[in-house]
């Protein structure tokens, strides 16, 4: 589904010029569970946001579901996130002014989906992250792990292909990290793609394979288990 061959980004900022990824070589197959890791600055956002056509790689080549990025307009590259990518962010990233129902609700306004369809998906996504209860609240009345929740329903609402989490349980205690966790993986196992950047060792061990990246480099890969098992 991904192939990323020799990619590089480096970002100039007045005099300061920091090469932020350096040649990243990296394939992910359709079905496949990958965590990314390594140290604070080391390129996981940057990578994370190129594979979801977010920014642009300096130099190399993107290639995602047999669509050459780099060779795309701007609309046909959005074209191409709409539907088939969906984002979690640590910091949930929520439109505070939406309710929970409206925010979930904005990625099938892009897709200029009728009404009674987006309201009958909706519901059902959010009824199977268990927050339908709080459908009306803004995301400032709800706990973190519920507005994870909501962010999770907004990714998956438009059944993407791929899910794109960078550091989804950061701002998590244990508990709800673990049961976004596990909302993932069951996403997984119905077939959907994740790449997920994450500091955290419990998470990664949900993943099929690690990728630990230092200096905008990968270091080492290991494989967790297999595709297809269960965690
Ligand atoms: P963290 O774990 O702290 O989130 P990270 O691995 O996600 O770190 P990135 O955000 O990918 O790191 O940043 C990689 C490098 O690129 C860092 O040196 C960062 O300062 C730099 N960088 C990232 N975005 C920009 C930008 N928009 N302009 C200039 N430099 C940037
Ligand atoms: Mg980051």
């Amino acid at each position: 589904m991904i192939t990323i061959k020799n990619l590089k980004k480096s970002f100039r900022t007045e005099e300061v010029e920091t090469l932020a990824l350096n040649n990243v070589n990296l394939n992910v197959a359709e079905g496949e569970f990958v965590a990314i890791m390594g140290p604070s600055g080391c390129g996981k956002s940057t990578l994370l946001n190129i594979i979801g056509m977010l920014d642009n790689p300096t130099e190399g080549s993107y290639n995602f579901a047999g669509n050459e990025v780099g060779g795309l307009k701007e609309s046909q590259r959005t074209q191409l996130r709409k539907g088939n990518l969906g984002f979690v962010f640590q910091s949930f990233n929520l439109i505070d002014e939406l309710t929970v129902y409206e925010n979930v609700e904005l990625p099938l306004i892009y897709l200029k989906m009728s009404k009674s369809e987006r309201k009958e998906k909706v519901m059902k996504v959010l009824e199977r992250m268990k927050i339908a209860h709080r459908s009306k609240h803004f995301p400032q009345q709800l706990s973190g792990g519920q507005q994870q929740r909501v962010a999770i329903s907004r990714a998956v609402v438009t059944n993407p292909k791929l899910i794109l989490a960078d550091e989804p349980t950061g701002n998590l205690d244990s508990k709800n990290g673990i049961e976004v966790m596990n909302l993932l993986t069951e996403l997984n196992q119905e077939g959907t793609t994740i790449v997920m950047v994450t500091h955290s060792d419990r998470d990664s061990h949900y993943a099929h394979r690690i990728v630990n990246l230092f200096d905008g480099q990968i270091v080492t890969e290991s494989q967790n288990r297999a595709m297809g098992a269960v965690v």
